[in-house]
């Protein structure tokens, strides 16, 4: 079948379905072509925290301003999914970061001074008061941070969300249809091909996390997008239930909506598959023994792997390829993609429906440009 559409949209994981789903509520058909099934990539394995304070540095402002929009709108986007028909299990329980170490608990409490300048009101709690919170905790905890307003989400049911209440308002989503290249007219994108058909549209978006390095053939422009490999297991524990994710030096300890634990996650830089291996499996149930030592005893569920989309400057590439009409990017999200999901995506559909690069600016794709330092001295 061939779709022509608006926009059409190359990536069937979250930044993809978001910027479906926006896009619809402005009233701008897409259509999304992923090559598998949707949410099978580093969206359907991930953790799922939406903790700006947790992952994004003080420093990377820009990047922090689109958590701190993204953390604002989770809200209104879980209560919209859920009434559309499919619940993204989204939580707003806090995230407790705990010090095992004095040299933890020091640099916990010098975060709290650009934390709390947030807005979003984390605490320092004792030792007694973590245990009072979470009696199974290990027991040699020396405090925490609690920061109560940010929260997760389970992210194959994020993606299955946001495809359902999109298809809803009009967009349209093929699953096992690989984009394998990019229709032009000179220097204007007018559509992709998939199964060697054409597929118009005014504007294409290329959201295919990692693959986006790979897409980057299509074009002469460089996409500096490289796969960082990430696995994360389910555990349940028969008394063990958190009430929100537990953040410990090694990692998170995250209870999910239907009794089990997800703990993780992984990191192996440049690794490009989804397989699980031994190694990452023990290492996260030492990890998670280290938050909560009875989970040693734990029932394994489950592991997944998935490949994050990293960017050379830990900034995603949001925004138009310059040179390029009619063709934007939305990748580069590392290990906070889920959690930047709806402001990338609202910034994607303002700037389609508007042609405004303001907002876009600190994520252009064009700062990796051959001559962009040239350009940056001038
Ligand atoms: C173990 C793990 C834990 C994580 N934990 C967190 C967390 O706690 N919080 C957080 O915010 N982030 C987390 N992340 C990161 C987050 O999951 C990613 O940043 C995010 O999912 C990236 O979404 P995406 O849509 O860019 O990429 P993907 O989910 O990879 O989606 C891209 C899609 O494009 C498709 N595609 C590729 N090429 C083509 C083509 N040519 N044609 C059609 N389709 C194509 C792929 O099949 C894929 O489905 C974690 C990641 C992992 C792996």
């Amino acid at each position: 079948m061939r779709h022509s559409s608006d926009v059409a949209i190359i990536g069937g994981g979250v930044i993809g379905c978001s910027i479906a789903y926006y896009l619809a509520k402005q009233g701008i058909r897409s259509t999304v072509f992923e090559q598998r099934r949707f949410g099978s990539g580093a969206s359907g394995a991930t953790a799922g925290v939406i903790g700006p304070l947790q992952h994004i540095p003080p420093t990377s402002r820009a990047t922090l301003a689109l958590g701190l929009r993204s953390l604002e709108m989770f809200p209104t986007l879980a209560s919209e999914l859920s009434e559309a028909g499919v619940d993204p299990e989204y939580r707003q329980n806090g995230i407790l970061s705990v010090a095992l170490t004095p040299e933890q608990a020091d640099e916990l409490k010098r975060n709290l001074t650009w934390q709390g300048e947030t807005g979003l009101g984390p605490r320092w709690l004792s030792s007694r008061e973590v245990l009072d919170r979470e009696p199974l905790i290990n027991p040699e905890v020396l405090g925490a941070v609690f920061s109560p307003r940010e929260g997760h989400v389970r992210g194959q049911r994020l993606v299955d969300a946001l495809v359902h209440a999109a298809s809803k308002l009009g967009a349209s989503f093929v699953e096992g249809a690989e984009v394998t290249g990019l229709e032009t007219e000179g220097r204007r994108v007018t559509g992709v091909r998939v199964a060697g058909a054409a597929h118009p549209a005014g504007h294409t978006v290329l959201a295919a996390g990692p693959w986006s390095g790979i897409a980057g053939r299509w074009v002469p422009d460089r996409i500096p997008v490289r796969p960082v490999k990430g696995q994360r297991i389910l555990l349940r524990s028969r008394g063990l239930l958190p009430t929100c994710p537990v953040r410990s030096s090694a990692g998170y300890t995250l209870p999910q909506a239907d009794g089990n634990i997800l703990v993780g996650a992984t990191r192996h830089e440049g690794e490009f598959d989804q397989e699980i291996t031994a190694d990452a499996v023990a290492q996260s149930i030492a990890d998670a023994a280290l938050a909560f030592p009875v989970l040693r005893k734990a029932r394994f569920v489950e592991a997944r792997a998935g490949v994050r989309p990293g960017s050379p400057d830990g900034v995603p590439l949001i925004g138009p390829l310059p040179e390029w009409d009619g063709l934007s990017v939305a990748s580069g999200h590392d290990a906070v993609g889920i959690m930047l999901s709806p402001g990338t995506a609202e910034l994607v559909a303002d700037y389609i429906r508007t042609g405004d690069e303001g907002p876009l600016r600190p994520f252009s794709p064009s700062r990796f440009a051959a001559n962009a330092g040239a350009e940056a001295q001038e």
